[in-house]
């Protein structure tokens, strides 16, 4: 498994409108919104250097945004690395005991493919691997 780099750092916000103000006062122009239907998201990206800030906006109530902001109020969500082989990074921390949320990976915003590590592994945090070709 190899990590290249930090890709994101995910933001779930109540709103994408309200929440792009600060980014755009910073002088970072969003790359553009995006819909995740599977994961009841719509998203937008604000590259930084290298890296990306990802604001999630829920688009359902039941979604798994809608329940984090429930539960612990707006703020940062999970932390992407990006890795250079996603199944290979799956197989290499499943054979370590690592709990993953996914065994397979699914899809991500921006044609990633992207699968989540469980917190309960992880101290705490939602870590996200992410692929790019
Ligand atoms: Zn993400």
């Amino acid at each position: 498994m190899k990590i290249l780099k930090i890709d994101h750092i995910g933001i779930a916000v109540k709103s994408l409108a309200e929440s792009s103000k600060l980014y755009e006062l910073l002088g970072i122009k969003s790359t553009g919104t995006e819909e995740v239907a599977e994961q009841k998201v719509k998203v937008a990206f604000f590259p930084v250097g290298d890296s990306e800030v990802e604001l999630l906006e829920s688009t359902a109530p039941d979604g798994p945004i809608a329940r984090y902001i429930e539960k612990n109020g707006e703020g940062m969500q999970h932390l992407a690395l990006r890795v250079d082989d996603l199944e290979a990074a799956l197989a290499e921390l499943k054979a370590k005991g690592v709990r993953l949320i996914d065994e397979k990976p699914r899809y991500g915003a921006g044609g990633a493919r992207i699968a989540f590590v469980h917190p309960k592994s992880t101290g705490g945090i939602l870590l996200e691997l992410s692929e790019r070709k």
